[in-house]
C-alpha cells in the first residue's frame, strides 16, 4: 500500500473505509496515526493486530473538536480550561468514561477511563469530520520501532496491514503528545510530551509528573495489571466446574459467553474486556473458566491479558 496524497477525494475514501471497520493511516501534528473507528471493537482489535504488540495498552481516541467529549467522558472544569487553550494540540486528556460511552472497551483496555485529544492537523480534522466518529489512533508503526513522521515510514512499517495511507507531508512536532490524567483531584502527567508541565500549570494549577514519584499513577502500558476481575480466573479450561462461568472460544457446549463462535482471534479481542466484565458477577458465579485461546497474532495479547487477570488474585 503506497501513500495516497491527502485530498478531499482520498479523505472521503478514508472515511468510508473507516466506517466499514478498516484501518487508515493519517497524519497528525505529532506522528502518523494508525486509525480505526473507536466505536467498533473489531476495528480496534485490528489496530492491535497490525501493530503486533504482545499486550494491550489503552489507545488515544481522536476527536474533531471538544464538543465530542461530552458524549464520551465525564469532563470537569479543568477539561474546559485545558481544551479551550491547548486544543487542537499535542495534549491528551485522560478522563473517566461515561457509563453509556459508545466506544469499544478494548480502546480503554478494560479501564474506566479514556484518553482523548484533538489533533492539530487539517487532514486529521477533515477525516474526523467526515467519519463523524472518534478514531482510535496509536502511532502507525509496528511495536518496538520508531514512530513514523513521514507517510513513507508508515509504508515501510505497516504497508501490508493498512487499507489506506493518507500522505500529508512531514509531521510538524514529531514528538508524541503529553498524556495528562485528570481523573483524580491532582492532575498527573503520565507521559511527558510536546506540551509542558508549565503550560498546563498556568491553566489549572500545580501538576505532578508520574515518572518523578513512584506513588503516582503510571501510564497503563507499564502496569502489571489494568483491570482485575474480582472473581478468580482459570485458564485453558475445557469446561466449567460447578458454579463457574465459562467463557468459550469457537465450538463446544456449556458456554456462558463465547469470545468468538467462528474461532477468530480478532473478534475475540474485540469481545474480551466486555465479556470478562459481564461474567465478573459474584452474585451468579464463583469463578470464571476461560477456554484456550490460540497464541497466534493478537491471540498473544489476549493470552497476556488473561494471564494477568488470573494472576491478580493470588
Ligand atoms: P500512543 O497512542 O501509542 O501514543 O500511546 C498512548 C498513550 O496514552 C500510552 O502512554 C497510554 O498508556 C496512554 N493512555 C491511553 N489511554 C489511557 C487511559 N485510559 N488511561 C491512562 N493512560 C492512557
Ligand atoms: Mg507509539
Amino acid at each position: 500500500m503506497s501513500p495516497t496524497p491527502a485530498t478531499a477525494e482520498s479523505i472521503a475514501e478514508g472515511a468510508a473505509l473507516l466506517k466499514a471497520g478498516k484501518l487508515v493511516s493519517f497524519p497528525t501534528e505529532t506522528v502518523y496515526g494508525l486509525g480505526g473507528d473507536a466505536t467498533q471493537g473489531e476495528a480496534v482489535a485490528r489496530i492491535f493486530a497490525a501493530k503486533g504488540r504482545p499486550s494491550f495498552n489503552p489507545l488515544i481516541v481522536h476527536v474533531a473538536d471538544r464538543t465530542w467529549v461530552a458524549g464520551l467522558a465525564e469532563p470537569d472544569g479543568r477539561f474546559d480550561k485545558l481544551a479551550r487553550t491547548l486544543w487542537p494540540g499535542p495534549l491528551t486528556l485522560v478522563m473517566r468514561r461515561r457509563r453509556d460511552c459508545p466506544l469499544s472497551e478494548l480502546v480503554s483496555a478494560g479501564l474506566d477511563s479514556i484518553a482523548v485529544r484533538m489533533p492539530d492537523h487539517p487532514v486529521a480534522q477533515e477525516l474526523l469530520r467526515a467519519v463523524k466518529r472518534p478514531l482510535a489512533a496509536p502511532s502507525a508503526n509496528t511495536s518496538g520501532t520508531v514512530s513514523p513522521t513521514l507517510a513513507a515510514h508508515v509504508k515501510e512499517s505497516l504497508g501490508t496491514k493498512v487499507d489506506l495511507i493518507l500522505d500529508g507531508g512531514a509531521c510538524r512536532v514529531g514528538l508524541e503528545s503529553t498524556v495528562l490524567d485528570i481523573t483524580q483531584h491532582t492532575a498527573v502527567i503520565l507521559r511527558p510530551g510536546a506540551v509542558t508541565a508549565e503550560e498546563i500549570a498556568a491553566l489549572i494549577g500545580p501538576v505532578k509528573v508520574s515518572a518523578e514519584d513512584p506513588a503516582l499513577p503510571k501510564s497503563p502500558g507499564q502496569l502489571a495489571s489494568h483491570y482485575a476481575p474480582s472473581l478468580p480466573v482459570r485458564l485453558n479450561a475445557s469446561d466449567a466446574q460447578p458454579g463457574e462461568a465459562y467463557l468459550g472460544f469457537g465450538g463446544g457446549a456449556g458456554m456462558s459467553l463465547n469470545l468468538s463462535a467462528k474461532a477468530d482471534v480478532i473478534e475475540a479481542a474485540a469481545n474480551l474486556f466486555a465479556m470478562l466484565r459481564a461474567l465478573d458477577d459474584t452474585a451468579r458465579f464463583k469463578g470464571i473458566a476461560v477456554a484456550p485461546i490460540p497464541a497466534e497474532g493478537i491471540g498473544i495479547a489476549i493470552n497476556d491479558r488473561l494471564k494477568r487477570a488470573a494472576a491478580s488474585r493470588v
